[in-house]
């Protein structure tokens, strides 16, 4: 007879690291969790810094409110957020995706230091961590009011994340990917993206709009065929905002920017719907490129996301996504039948 394996616990260390490896898979995920940070402290000016990808290094600085010397303690800890303030918060809580632990996840996978300067301190401090501790004292230094995330060695205990990641280059790519839809979506902070010690290789200014930021990162082609619409339904209560190129425009790689109450998602029936709009007006196997901001009722969204998780399933789907595809029709139904295209920026 065989004999029944026998049960261990893991080693704390290990079962965090796990986790932390599937919160954060790759240095474009790592990213789009500190933009995020970065756009809810408010700050209007984003300069991501890489070497590697994001491999080597992947810094993110802001012009936010910074965070509190008392919370460098433990803002690296799981489950610790600034942004929950009452019991009504939970489910808007939850559909953000504010659950404390991007911090927490970077610190077991990674080096972390956190700079950081509140408009209320004289100085700023410094503080790094490993596995959510801080490793010593924050130590003041100079700077201004903010946050630098500096991120170093992604996965440097973790060898076979490491090569199962693609190159450098491909890397690099979905981290210039996530940015520049950031940008495009939030037209009132100015981006940056660069390698270290080289120019930036995306750039745009605070305050502008989402058009001419489609135009500046995704080139005059794109932009000069785009439609603007924006669409409410009080019946379905939501909002939209979408630019989408017309019926001239056909790219062999589709695009679409999804964004749903602030957050960058994906949604396969959406995605699936504006496709069949198009395919019936587009030579077979090209594609527009879109971009729909939705803005929802928080509760009304499927808590259950992981932050890896993208897809995202809304209550009333098959109602909003019927309507949009009729919104998305009429429009390009318009710019053929009147020749109205989007005005030249
Ligand atoms: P969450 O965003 O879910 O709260 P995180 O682990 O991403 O969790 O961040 C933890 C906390 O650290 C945030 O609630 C916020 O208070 C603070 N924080 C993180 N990044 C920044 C930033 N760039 N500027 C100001 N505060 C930040
Ligand atoms: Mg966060």
């Amino acid at each position: 007879m065989q004999e029944p394996g026998v049960i261990k616990r893991l080693d704390e260390a290990v079962v965090n690291r796990i986790a932390a490896g599937e919160i954060i898979q790759r240095p474009a995920n790592a990213l789009k969790e500190l933009l995020e940070n970065s756009l809810d402290a408010k700050s209007n000016y984003i300069q991501v810094t890489i070497k590697s990808g994001g491999l080597k290094l992947l810094q993110i600085q802001d012009n936010g409110t910074g965070i509190r010397k008392e919370d460098l303690a433990i803002v690296c800890e799981r489950f610790t957020t600034s942004k929950l303030n009452k019991f009504e918060d939970l489910t808007e809580i939850a559909t953000f995706g504010f659950r404390g632990e991007a911090l927490a996840s970077i610190s077991h996978v990674a080096h972390l230091t956190i700079q950081t300067k509140t408009a209320q301190e004289r100085c700023g401090y410094k503080a790094s961590y490993a596995d959510s501790k801080l490793l010593a004292a924050p130590k003041p230094c100079a700077g201004n009011q903010g946050t630098i995330i500096t991120i170093e060695d992604l996965f440097y205990n973790m060898p076979q994340r490491r090569q199962v990641l693609k190159s450098p280059a491909e890397e690099q790519q979905k981290v210039s990917d996530v940015l520049s839809k950031y940008a495009v979506h939030n037209p009132h902070v100015g981006f940056t993206l660069k390698r270290h010690g080289e120019p930036p290789s995306v750039k745009t200014q605070a305050g502008t709009t989402r058009a001419e930021n489609i135009r500046l990162i995704y080139g005059a082609a794109i932009a000069k065929e785009l439609l603007e619409f924006t669409y409410e339904d009080a019946l379905l209560r939501f909002e939209v905002h979408c630019l989408m190129t017309q019926v001239n425009y056909a790219a062999k790689k589709g695009m679409l920017l999804l964004f749903i109450n602030e957050r960058l998602v994906e949604s396969a029936p959406l995605k699936g719907a504006v496709d069949a709009v198009y395919a019936s007006y587009l030579p077979k196997g090209s594609h527009p490129f879109v971009y729909m901001s939705l803005k929802l009722p928080p509760h009304n969204i499927d808590v259950n996301v992981h932050p890896t998780k993208h897809e995202v399933h809304f209550l009333y789907e098959d109602e909003i996504i019927e309507k949009l595809k009729g919104q998305v029709e009429a429009q390009l139904l318009g710019s053929n039948a009147t020749r109205s295209f989007y005005k030249q920026l």
